[in-house]
């Protein structure tokens, strides 16, 4: 039987900041928070663990503020966290659809089962509902509101607390609810969120999603961000209805080397406009996440406004360059001039 399993995670972190922090673990998981639904997102069961610290034996304060746990209860109620995980695993079942609320939790999840090199349970593309994304999607034109403000929004308030691990997993599992029930339930289950944790290892591997208003591509890790924009596979972009090779309309452009934009025109099914979203994986390495959505007249007409304002900036840039290196020059003319009688003398 499909299960939903929709959980949260509290976490702690060096109280002491980056310095004394770990590298690859910033954050040690204290809470596991789930509820299990049926097929018809009907709450059936709950988990609950505490997690004794191994790593950060102090609480950061914004943790025990937020969260209000402290190490006491910790170190004395809470469990190993290898124990936790494989208890947590176990009762999910090898069914479980994962549901969140953001993005965040399943790759803390994984970041702490490799620092306590457990072998990952999940498979491998991950795929999962990030139910904030599917609220925003239906009610908020794609913004991401906080839990505690959907849960408002929908009426749902409950005497329940906010921001302990199996209370936002509660919670989280009735926005679901809510949302499936919504008319548009069918289409909007089909925006599926993929994991970032484990990234595609070859050109095979790269992945290719298309919903219901836009198509999504996730590439292999790149050496640098040059290379991969280098790559014909990250910079194509090919119609999502036909997979027609488009020819650009406006040329992948950048604003801050982060973020690219483009235009394409498909002739049978209209303008197509490309994001390139680069992402670091470490110092120099990075993936592309693209995106495409199918956009209408003024969409084209505000690319190209973005892309003149981008032109413009730049040559702005280029033009105070030239002037200061300009004026470098005519310095050390002056100096030059100013020294020769000296060194004749
Ligand atoms: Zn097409």
């Amino acid at each position: 039987m499909k299960t939903y399993i929709v959980f949260d995670l509290e976490w702690n972190q060096s109280p002491h900041g980056k310095e004394e922090s770990i590298e690859d673990f910033p954050f040690e998981i204290i809470e596991i928070g789930a509820v299990k639904l049926d097929e018809q997102f009907h709450r059936i069961e709950e988990f609950h663990r505490l997690i004794r610290p191994q790593v950060y034996q102090q609480m950061h304060y914004v943790i025990s503020e937020v969260t209000h746990m402290d190490m006491e209860e910790l170190q004395s109620q809470g469990e190993d966290f290898a124990t936790a995980a494989a208890d947590f695993v176990r009762w999910c079942g090898p069914e479980a659809v994962y549901c969140t609320w953001g993005s965040m939790d399943l790759a803390e999840l994984q970041r702490n089962l490799k620092y306590y090199q457990i072998e990952n349970p999940f498979k491998n593309p991950l795929y999962y509902y990030d139910v904030q994304k599917l609220y925003g999607l239906l009610y908020r034109e794609g913004a991401k509101p906080s839990l505690d403000v959907a849960v408002e929004e929908l009426g749902l308030l409950e005497d329940r607390p906010f921001h302990r691990a199996l209370d936002d997993a509660y919670y989280t599992g009735r926005v679901l609810e809510v949302l499936s029930e919504d008319p548009g339930a069918e289409q909007l289950l089909q925006y599926w969120s993929v994991d970032y944790f484990r990234l595609p290892a070859s050109r095979e591997e790269e992945l290719r999603m298309t919903f219901p208003s836009y198509s999504k591509y996730v590439s292999r890790i790149f050496p640098s961000r040059e290379a991969a924009m280098a790559d014909r596979g990250v910079t194509e972009m090919k119609c999502y209805m036909c997979g027609r090779t488009l020819r650009k309309k406006v040329r992948w452009f950048t604003p801050n080397q982060k973020i690219y934009y483009g235009l394409a025109n498909c002739p049978e099914h209209g303008y197509l406009k490309g994001k390139l979203r680069i992402k670091k994986v470490d110092d120099d390495r990075v993936f592309v996440i693209r995106t495409l959505k199918f956009t209408d007249e003024e969409g084209v007409e505000r690319i190209m406004e973005r892309k003149e304002y981008v032109r413009k900036k730049r040559s702005e840039r280029n033009k105070a360059k030239r002037k200061r290196q300009q004026q470098d020059v005519q310095q050390k003319a002056v100096r030059k001039k100013k020294k020769t009688p000296v060194e004749c003398g």
